[in-house]
């Protein structure tokens, strides 16, 4: 399997400053996404704590062989040991008392990827055209949706649309999804931030996405931060592209 991929992130319009993290290696198999919160440049120190410390972690476990053998204790150990390190932080600070952060991330296996999320940054796949949200939101929109309450469109424009249900660093221990997919030739992934699903529909993510070969995903990406920008970028806009080659 040949593993290819495209990532940035954009302050957006509205933001002064940008605390969103990411980090994207095909040669790790792994891509990361976290959007950190907690004002006081605090955001950025959770959010780039935990892409550093997965990072860390991953590549260790892939140099001496444990992450071939179990990808998903791997990851899940990781994404622990960035929750327990936000924490400790956050305890130990007077001003980032309250800072946490989403994670979400991918991890290439032998047949197909991991995902892992906690908070409401995403994974999408595309795949013929199609696009599909794999990870659920941990936000309370969210969870009125799933209970129906009110509808996705309404969801959109809730004023309680930026509330996340479950974040990294708020505690000792953090509760993460994590789910197995296999991989089809050409299937794409977008994981990004809310700063691009709460300006760019679904819809419009899949047409972006689709329309560029390979060897161009850049554009896709570039693609994706300005159409966020043009319909008004209130928020940090991040996002990571990957292409699969079976
Ligand atoms: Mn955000």
């Amino acid at each position: 399997m040949e593993v290819i991929s495209s990532f940035a992130t954009d302050r957006g319009r509205k933001r002064t400053g940008n605390e969103d993290s990411l980090m994207a290696n095909d040669w790790l198999g792994l891509y990361l996404v976290a959007d950190g919160m907690g004002g006081h440049s605090c955001g950025d120190v959770a959010s780039e704590t935990t892409v550093d410390v997965i990072r860390a972690t991953v590549e260790e476990a892939m140099k001496n062989g444990i992450l071939k053998r179990n990808p998903e204790k791997v990851f899940l150990d990781a994404i622990g040991l960035a929750n327990r390190g936000v924490w400790e932080l956050a305890t130990k600070s007077v001003k980032c008392r309250n800072m946490g952060t989403t994670i979400t991330g991918v991890v290439v296996t032998e047949k197909g990827f991991l995902t892992a999320n906690v908070g409401d940054s995403r994974v999408y796949r595309i795949r013929d055209g199609r696009i599909e949200q794999l990870t659920t939101d941990h936000s309370l929109v969210a969870e009125e949706v799933a209970l129906g309450v009110i509808t996705s469109e309404e969801a959109k424009v809730s004023p309680k649309r930026n509330v996340i249900t479950r974040a990294l660093g708020l505690g000792e221990t953090v509760k993460v999804d994590s789910v197995l997919y296999e991989v089809l030739d050409g299937d794409r992934l977008v994981i990004c931030s809310d700063g691009l699903t709460a300006m760019v529909s679904d819809a419009e993510i899949a047409t972006i996405v689709s329309k560029e070969s390979k060897s161009s995903l850049n554009r896709a990406v570039a693609d994706l931060i300005e159409t966020a920008n043009l319909n008004g970028g209130t928020d940090n806009i991040t996002v990571v592209v990957v292409h699969f080659d079976t």
